[in-house]
């Protein structure tokens, strides 16, 4: 009997919609290159489906790379699968929840997902690949202040010499849409340190600006439901050289995929960026935050640990000052 289901989400915009016939064959999360800089982040979420058993509504935009076409909506560039059409199959990147059977091409990973799904430094040998499970790998590096890096077809050129503010992950259903990965990984940096050459396609939802050409993630305005500050732009992780390791993790309540890296995950977003504030779990390892007010840059940072807060550097202004306002905005 042939099962019928929504694949249960649909594009930012809602003018595209999947529908799929019969259970997945698998669910896996690729982290190589080439779906890090089309996703913009960890790599391509891919539940995996006979060509034959997904239908599509909405109008789409396609990339071809090789034996893959990637396909986005064509309003909102959310992305929504990647074909194989040699192969018959579909990796649909689009999903409400999921069930992880294997990480492909984990050799650096940008976010230690240590979950217990099997981590394979290429793909399985059934799939053509040389079947060796990844034992170790490689962190990304801290405290770079040069940062490159391009979209798949090479059109987009982002630049940037600074240090990033911050860096999280955020699990929102719009970020994980926009990337079809399992969220959005947003390298924070003020906005007029970074330089974007090459044509871009701006989709209207929390200023998300997509390469015009291969509709890849590139940079965002700062989150559109939390923070205001239109002096950052986050930039897309998986686009870069080697993007910072992950601060914090945001929208965790709308989590698809459970990571286990010992950075604090907020339900929603830190007090300070206008959210609950709430952790989930366990996991509160020292978190980095910068203080930022929509005319004026407080440049105040402070790393928590569990509940204490400590004061690490001020700019501009002296500490009793910064240290008042942060007392007004009840995080100390
Ligand atoms: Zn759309
Ligand atoms: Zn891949
Ligand atoms: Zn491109
Ligand atoms: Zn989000």
């Amino acid at each position: 009997m042939l099962l019928f289901r929504l694949a249960g989400c649909t594009c930012i915009c809602g003018s595209c919609r999947v529908t799929v016939l019969g259970e997945p064959l698998k669910t896996t999360l690729c982290h190589c290159q080439d779906c890090r800089r089309w996703t913009g982040s960890v790599g391509q979420l891919a539940i995996w489906h006979r060509q034959d058993d997904v239908l599509c509504s909405g109008k789409l935009v396609e990339f071809v790379t090789g034996a893959r076409v990637r396909k986005s909506c064509a309003r909102c560039r959310s992305h929504i699968l990647t074909s194989l059409p040699k192969a018959g199959l579909i990796e649909l990147c689009v999903a409400s929840k999921i069930s992880l059977q294997a990480h492909f091409f984990y050799v650096t990973p940008l976010i230690d997902i240590k979950d217990d799904v099997p981590k394979f430094v290429d793909f399985p040998a059934s799939l053509g690949g040389s079947g060796v499970q990844a034992e170790s790998w490689e962190q990304c590096t801290d405290n770079l202040q040069v940062f490159y890096g391009s979209c798949p077809c090479g059109a987009i050129a982002v630049s940037i010499s600074a240090e990033p503010t911050t860096t999280i992950f955020c699990h929102c259903r719009e970020c994980r849409s926009w990337t079809g990965s399992c969220g959005h990984l947003a390298v924070v940096f003020e906005a007029s340190l970074v330089q974007i050459a090459g044509e871009l396609i701006s989709v209207g939802h929390g200023g998300r600006r997509n390469c015009a050409k291969c509709s890849a993630c590139i940079a965002s305005a700062h989150s559109p439901e939390g923070p205001e500050a239109p002096n950052l732009l986050e930039v897309c992780g998986g686009i870069l050289n080697a993007p910072p390791r992950v601060q914090a993790h945001w929208k965790y309540s709308e989590r698809i995929l459970s990571i286990k890296d010992g950075c604090a995950k907020f339900k929603d977003f830190p007090k300070d960026m206008g959210g609950s504030g709430d952790v989930l779990g366990q996991e509160v390892a020292p978190y980095a935050v910068t203080l930022f007010r929509k005319d004026e840059d407080l440049g105040l940072e402070f790393s928590f640990v569990g509940r204490k807060c400590r004061v690490l550097k001020v700019r501009r202004h002296s500490l009793i000052h910064a240290a008042r306002l942060a007392l007004e905005k009840g995080i100390m």
